[in-house]
């Protein structure tokens, strides 16, 4: 099907269309599957009295007289506009953050319109960062309002405006990509109507029915496109087999240490893939810090020993970068030149890389995947080093190899999967584990705090600033975004973060900002600052997860640590404790949710991924799937992979039944699903190198 650009739609021209590529949304289709956060239902007509006695859950818009002016105080983190209101039955308070000048705007005896949820707990009753509704808005909305993920310039309305006018043609949109007898022996309602309910439910459960459909789909197309590829992999020929490991054995034994048991058993396998018939498709799990990168050096050494190139792959540059450096020490004893192919670099600098893969100069190298986008040619390529959210399927190694000639895959990952997942989610995989971390690995010693503690743990900063360590803040957002309803009302960005501790801590103390919004070039150059101590607090948002490096830092700080997965949140605990000083992971957090809590604290006295990622698949039931999006591992739309792992479960074993039957889906009516997988598996690459 051709895809109908965004455009069509009444009310986005193309500055519109930017704002909405920046969240994912190009085509009508992209528009459709981006589902809502969650439902409200708003309004109520209550009074003040019933409210109080009543207690609803959702939210409202009330009507209310302001008792006095507005006060604002701005003792705390964030200057905070505090308002007495009442409708004659009683009277509540409402709060807002960062909005001081409504003091000005609002006198004694105005009515106002707010919108918000009532707090829980505390004794009066209390609105935190309502809405203020304007004259012409109304008071009640009807059914269940779906409330959707944002970006800049982008609100909840304008949203739900466009996706009215793209639910009236509907039918003619959502074209069913399940084959009829399938979704009649599962009982699964068509993608129209699932795609109708999620956006304009009737109640919770039906859209709940309606997601859990959505989810199937892209559940069982995932799986197929996986278990189709591992077919087609295993009748991939091993085209760069070894010649010998004396590389690989002279390596070890200029390093410092010995390799752990671990590493060994999964060098071995490596190894062996390499030599076997077949070409390797491994995947190697272990957490930050357990040595993935010794072994993938072993391998690459393997490789190049037998005349052919090794490339790493990597997802942002800064990690390219990281890889690059660290490489290039580990080769330094055998005079191996590691190249390097990055975004920033000057097309003159480009086009000279280029040369040197295309004719063989260099052996190894790293880039990031404007690599593979671009159409580089190597000389001989021999194995591909990826990280887990880039993983490239058969014919992707074909754009990579050239020619047909299908190097080895290996893909490492530091999110530790619990095995009854990983063996669904990388079905088309090899799996390897590195389970014990190297000898001496100090324990990162982990809190759990509320924002009472923060001059607390401002002056403990300071002091291990002062000692010469450095510290990471990680904010869940980068800068405010305009308040929503159903936003979240005090959420720390970086932005302002950053700022305010510039302000906040001792003078002399430097703090630097970085997050992905920032151009390659800007983030590279505060990342070489921090490295160099130059900057001593480095504010964030997770764009550090991945990779950074700085054996000096010593401190995580975790802002708002509830919006966070449990998974994402070891992971940045692993960017510290890499160096001889004892390290520390304070996770601030004001939720009163009991079970958040719990979570939380669990990872606090835990250090092993895998018991955590274990935990984390018990505990999540399929409440928490709408609005509690995955982090890290893959994305799925609507599905949740731990909530729904039993869905996961079951059209893993819908897939294989199918593929037995037919492997390479060659049989006439299957030819409409395979143009399916196929174009699923289009649309996932793309989301996946944007
Ligand atoms: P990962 O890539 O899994 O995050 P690295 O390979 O970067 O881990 O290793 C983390 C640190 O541990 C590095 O400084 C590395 O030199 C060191 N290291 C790796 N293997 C061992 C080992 N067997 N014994 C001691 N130190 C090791
Ligand atoms: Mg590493």
């Amino acid at each position: 099907m051709k895809a109908t650009s965004i455009q069509v739609l009444k009310g986005v021209g193309p500055k519109k269309a930017r704002t909405l590529e920046a969240i994912g949304i190009r085509t009508l289709e992209d528009l459709l599957t981006h589902l809502p956060r969650e439902y409200v239902r708003i309004g109520s007509g209550l009074s003040l009295e019933e409210v109080r006695r009543k207690r609803p859950k959702e939210p409202l818009a009330l009507e209310l007289r302001l008792l006095g002016d507005m006060e604002v105080d701005g003792n705390g983190r964030v200057p905070r506009t505090r308002a007495r209101l009442g409708d004659g039955t009683g009277s509540c308070t409402a709060v807002w953050f960062h909005m001081p000048f409504l003091k000005q705007r609002w006198r004694k005896g105005q009515t106002i319109r707010i919108l918000g949820r009532l707090e829980e707990g505390g004794g009066g009753l209390v609105f935190l960062a309502p809405r203020i509704l304007g004259a012409s808005e109304p008071l009640e909305y009807p059914g269940l309002t779906p409330v959707y993920p944002l970006g800049k310039g982008i609100t909840q309305t304008f949203l739900r405006g466009l996706l009215s006018q793209v639910l009236e043609g509907l039918e003619g949109l959502a074209r069913e990509t399940i084959p009829r007898e399938l979704l009649a022996q599962e009982g699964l309602m068509s993608r129209s109507d699932a795609l109708r309910t999620i956006h304009r439910p009737d109640s919770l459960e039906a859209a709940e029915a309606a997601r859990q459909r959505l989810a199937f789909e892209e559940f069982f197309f995932f799986q197929l496109g996986a278990q189709f590829e591992r077919g087609l992999a295993r009748q991939v020929r091993n085209l760069h087999p070894l010649e010998s490991r004396n590389w690989v054995t002279r390596f070890q034994e200029g390093l410092p240490f010995p390799l752990t048991p671990d590493q060994k058993t999964v060098l071995e396998e490596i190894l062996g893939d390499m030599e076997g018939p077949h070409a390797m498709n491994r995947l190697v799990q272990g957490d930050v810090g357990s040595g993935k990168t010794v072994v993938a050096a072993c391998a690459m050494l393997a490789m190049m020993e037998a005349g052919r190139q090794a490339v790493v792959m990597a997802p942002t540059e800064v990690l390219a970068r990281q890889h690059h450096a660290s490489l290039s020490s580990l080769f330094g004893p055998f005079g191996l030149e590691v190249g390097l192919l990055a975004g920033s670099m000057t097309a003159k600098e480009k086009k000279e890389a280029r040369t040197r893969l295309s004719e063989g100069k260099w052996l190894a190298a790293v880039g990031t995947h404007a690599l593979v986008q671009d159409g580089v040619e190597f000389a001989s390529l021999g194995l591909v080093v990826t990280d887990e959210q880039h993983r490239f399927g058969v014919r992707q190694r074909e754009v990579l190899g050239g020619k047909g000639e299908c190097p080895h895959m290996l893909v490492m990952s530091a999110t530790p999967i619990p095995r009854t997942l990983a063996w669904i989610l990388y079905g088309d995989m090899d799996i390897s584990a590195i389970k014990t971390m190297p000898p001496g690995r100090q324990e990162i010693k982990s809190f759990l705090v509320d924002g009472s503690m923060e001059e607390r743990v401002l002056a403990f900063l300071e002091k291990e600033v002062e000692t010469g360590r450095q510290a990471y803040v990680v904010c869940p957002l980068v800068e405010g975004d305009g308040e929503e309803e159903g936003e979240a009302p005090e959420v720390t960005d970086a932005t302002t973060r950053a700022r305010e501790l510039q302000e906040r801590l001792a003078p002399g103390i430097q703090v630097g900002l970085l997050h992905g919004k920032m151009r390659p070039k800007e983030k590279q150059a505060v990342m070489e600052r921090f490295k160099k101590g130059e900057i001593q607090v480095l504010v964030s948002t997770t764009v550090i997860e991945v990779g950074v490096d700085v054996s000096n830092a010593t401190l995580m700080l975790v802002e708002n640590a509830e919006r966070f997965g449990l998974a994402q949140l070891h992971q940045l605990r692993g960017r510290v404790g890499r160096g001889s000083h004892q390290s520390y992971c304070i996770l601030f957090s004001d939720t009163r949710n009991p079970l958040v809590r719990e979570k939380l604290n669990m990872l606090a006295r835990t250090a092993d991924g895998f018991k955590i990622a274990e935990y984390d698949l018990e505990r999540r039931g399929p409440g928490e799937a709408f609005g509690n999006r995955q982090h890290g591992i893959l994305e799925f739309r609507a599905g949740d992979l731990w909530a729904d792992a039993p869905l996961m479960r079951e059209t893993n074993r819908l897939v294989r039944s199918l593929l037995e039957r037919d492997p390479l889906l060659e049989a006439p009516a299957h030819q409409e699903l395979k143009r399916e997988m196929l174009a699923y598996m289009e649309r996932n690459m793309r989301q996946i190198v944007l």
